[in-house]
């Protein structure tokens, strides 16, 4: 317990995850990218004493990167476990990070670990393998309803009990950016109501609006000794837009209000 990783909850949701931890149910964390879900599932998993496997799935991440492989060593070929079946024989929790993103055989792939059967069948072994009983399946997705997300078809998240993510009102965020970098009150609190203000400006038509992240990475560098402005440039302003008016117009934003 003293590795505990500092996080804020929000909204019941450590007794929620504690619940579908001891009753098998997979869990799926739905929110903007950087609002906590990864944080939250490395704190749950310290605090239940469970060994915690993360899988940050993307594009080419293939059911055989998950299930494991066959390689050649010297004159022979051995088979090597994947995370997913590690993480099933060990008992740990797998977080499957920005599942939509995966390639399709991946979502087949976990259909019999999210029902009763608790099982995941090897193809290439010929072998099913029963889940572990403290063996937990985490996912997370980013419901962004932009342009460039991918969906989690309705099949697929039915398999899962839903817990929403948000960017944490201002009082709570204030409190999480001074714990993440020991910046001051007053700081902090001007930081948050700049990300407030640009988190408003749909018109801005920004793909992915300012995320605790970024404003945990701004408070740090001014924590550090960076001028503030220009922390709030390179943290908050250039990784949001390259397009050159929004990034003129939101750099004299945060001039204003840091
Ligand atoms: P996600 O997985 O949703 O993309 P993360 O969990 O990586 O986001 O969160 C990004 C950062 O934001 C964390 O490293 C942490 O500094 C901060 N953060 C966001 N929400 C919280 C919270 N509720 N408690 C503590 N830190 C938080």
């Amino acid at each position: 317990m003293e590795n505990l990783p500092f996080y804020q909850e929000i909204n019941n949701e450590a007794e929620i995850f504690e619940h579908a931890w001891r009753n098998k149910l997979p869990l799926l964390l739905k929110g903007p990218t950087g609002c906590g879900k990864s944080r939250f599932v490395e704190f749950m998993a310290e605090k239940l004493g469970q060994r915690l496997i993360t899988i940050s799935c993307h594009e080419e991440t293939s059911a055989t990167d998950l299930i494991g492989r066959y390689i050649i060593k010297g004159a022979e070929t051995v088979w090597v476990d994947g995370p997913m079946t590690t993480a099933i024989k060990e008992g740990a929790i797998l977080y499957l990070d920005e599942l939509a993103e995966a390639r399709p055989d991946v979502v087949v792939a976990i259909h019999s670990l999210t029902d009763h059967r608790r099982e995941l069948f090897i193809d290439k072994l010929g072998e099913t393998i029963k889940a572990d009983p403290n063996f937990m399946l985490v996912a997370s997705f980013n419901p962004g309803y932009q342009k460039g997300f991918k969906e989690l078809k309705p099949s697929t998240r039915q398999r899962f009990i839903a817990l929403s993510f948000h960017y944490p009102e201002a009082k709570t965020e204030t409190h999480i950016l001074e714990k993440e970098s020991g910046i001051d009150h007053s700081n902090a609190k001007k930081i948050v109501a700049i990300g407030n203000k640009i988190r408003n400006l749909t018109e801005l038509g920004l793909a992915e609006t300012v995320s605790t992240r970024l404003l945990v990475d701004a408070s740090i560098l001014i924590h550090s000794g960076l001028g503030k402005r220009q922390s709030m440039h390179v943290a908050v302003v250039e990784p949001l837009t390259d397009d050159e008016h929004t990034t003129t117009s939101l750099k004299d934003l945060c001039d204003l209000m840091i």
